[in-house]
């Protein structure tokens, strides 16, 4: 590739050089031979007037008597001494004398132009094919007083002298030729290896690979081209990792859709089952045996509770996940919303002899939907609940406001989390002990409830915890807008 661009520029310089030096040659040619033959004009003007002047008494007795040996060895030996054919014409265009040619056999010169001219008194000059001689020649004709003195160059010697020149010229050119070959060479070189290398970039993009970049930038056009490929390339790049990452995404969300299909369909299909199998053997008779009619009865609603708890959770997760949940944003006493929250969960909290501890110094106003703080604050302290032995303790409370924002914790005495499971604890059916959570009437949606819930309200929920000691889950929510010192005007907390 590079050494066909590098022929095709090296022969267009070539070509160019060549058209060039002909163009050159033919009009340098053109105007050395008019300098030329203007010169030579001159000159056999200058050298007519003179022999004019010098022989005029020859010339007079020649035009008088008219020409003999005598005459025509003189005439002979002034046109040797002019390098020129020298003719004398008469007034009426009769050849008196030639230094060339027999006088008496030439015809009557009266209707030369030059000729015309002289004898009218005015000298002339002009290029003709000589009828004597059969060549061109260059005519210059001077007046006489008797008639007019023709002198002639033949126009081949002046065409020698022409080439001369011509050939000269040539040479010297032919001289530059060499150096001006050799720079066009080197350019071309330059030209067509960073040529190449953008058809071969170019190339690379076409292919798909969007990675390299042209190095060595340079200036003019190329330069340009080079640095828009370079461009076109760092653009195609981004939006190409730009879908890649999107269809990364996109296969995570399915893989996410598919493992959420799987579990629901899991989690409906152990208390179906077991309400199903249930009922069957009551119809079957059991229903008559007094000893576990009712027993199976209990697990019957045991697992229907289940499953109403269950459908309730994927619902309002979904409303939350599809935003098609409205939320009722208010301004609402915090401790009067912690307090609630505390007196709902009382009785459950009160069965395992629980203490329930609200650690809310500070009242301050927040701006949220009563019932979703209602829900998350039920969820934590559900678990909680659950997953504290007898006699622990539970605290709710707030930390301190920090950007608009207040911190809500809610911490226990209980079993803890191992560190390796609190990464994936908000994830949807994510449960430490599966069967325990069963057991304890989970279904593995509450902290993923709580998340969303939180995050509608701009928060984030994380949470601290240690094994066998405790865990403290802590959320933020917005404190109310304007700032405003809470004196009674908060909404009341919906019962
Ligand atoms: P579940 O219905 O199983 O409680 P959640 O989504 O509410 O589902 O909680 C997910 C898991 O997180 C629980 O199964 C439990 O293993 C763990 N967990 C949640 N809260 C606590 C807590 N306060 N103490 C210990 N483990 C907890």
């Amino acid at each position: 590739m590079n050494a066909r661009i590098f022929a095709k520029l090296t022969v267009s310089f070539m070509c160019l050089l060549i058209i060039a030096m002909t163009a050159v040659d033919f009009f340098a040619g053109r105007i050395a031979e008019s300098n030329y033959i203007e010169n030579l004009t001159r000159e056999l003007n200058e050298k007519g007037r003179m022999i004019a002047v010098a022989e005029r008494d020859d010339l007079q007795r020649l035009a008088a008597d008219g020409s003999d040996a005598r005459m025509v060895a003189r005439i002979q030996a002034l046109a040797r001494e002019a390098d020129a054919r020298l003719t004398v014409i008469a007034r009426d265009g009769r050849v008196l004398a030639d230094s060339e040619a027999d006088a008496a056999l030439m015809e009557n010169h009266a209707n030369r132009p030059e000729v015309v001219s002289a004898i009218g008194g005015d000298w002339s000059s002009g290029i003709r094919l000589s009828p004597t001689m059969g060549v061109k020649f260059l005519y210059v004709a001077v007046p006489l007083p008797a008639g007019a003195l023709r002198l002639a160059v033949p126009l081949s010697e002046i065409q020698q002298q022409v080439d001369g020149v011509r050939m000269k010229m040539l040479g010297a050119t032919a001289v530059a030729f060499l150096p001006a070959i050799a720079l066009a060479a080197f350019f071309a070189r330059r030209i067509s290896r960073r040529l190449a290398s953008v058809i071969d970039y170019a190339g690379q993009l076409a292919k798909g690979n969007f990675r390299e970049r042209l190095s060595g930038v340079d200036k003019g056009e190329l330069g340009l081209l080079s640095k828009q490929l370079n461009d076109t390339a760092a653009h195609l790049q981004k939006a190409v990792e730009q879908l890649e990452r999107e269809h990364a995404e996109l296969e995570k969300l399915e893989r996410v859709r598919k493992d959420f299909v799987i579990n629901v369909s899991h989690e409906l299909r152990t208390p179906l089952a077991s309400i199903q199998g249930y009922t069957e053997t009551l119809m079957d008779g059991a229903l008559e045996d007094p000893r576990n009619n009712m027993r199976f009865l209990g697990i019957i609603r045991h697992n229907a509770e289940r499953l109403a708890r269950l459908t309730a959770d994927l619902m309002t997760l979904s409303r939350i996940e599809l935003k098609t949940q409205e939320f009722q944003f208010a301004v609402y006493r915090i401790n009067e919303s912690l307090e609630s929250g505390l007196d709902t969960m009382r009785p459950i909290a009160d069965k395992k002899n629980i203490h329930l501890k609200l650690a809310a110094e500070t009242d301050v106003a927040v701006y949220c939907d009563s019932e979703a703080l209602h829900q998350i604050l039920s969820n934590l302290l559900d678990n909680a609940i659950k997953y504290t032995p007898v006699n622990g303790s539970i605290t709710v409370g707030t930390g301190p406001i920090d950007d608009g924002r207040i911190e809500i914790f809610v911490q226990d005495t209980g079993i803890g989390i191992p560190p390796e499971d609190v990464p994936r604890l908000f994830e949807r059916f994510y449960r430490v002990d599966k069967a325990r959570s069963r057991e304890l009437g989970g279904t593995g949606l509450g902290l993923s409830i709580v998340k969303h819930l939180v995050r509608a309200h701009g928060g984030e929920i994380q949470v601290r915890s240690e094994s066998g000691r405790g865990s403290c889950f802590y959320f933020t929510l917005q404190v109310e807008p304007s700032g405003r010192p809470l004196e009674g005007e908060a909404v009341e907390m919906p019962a």
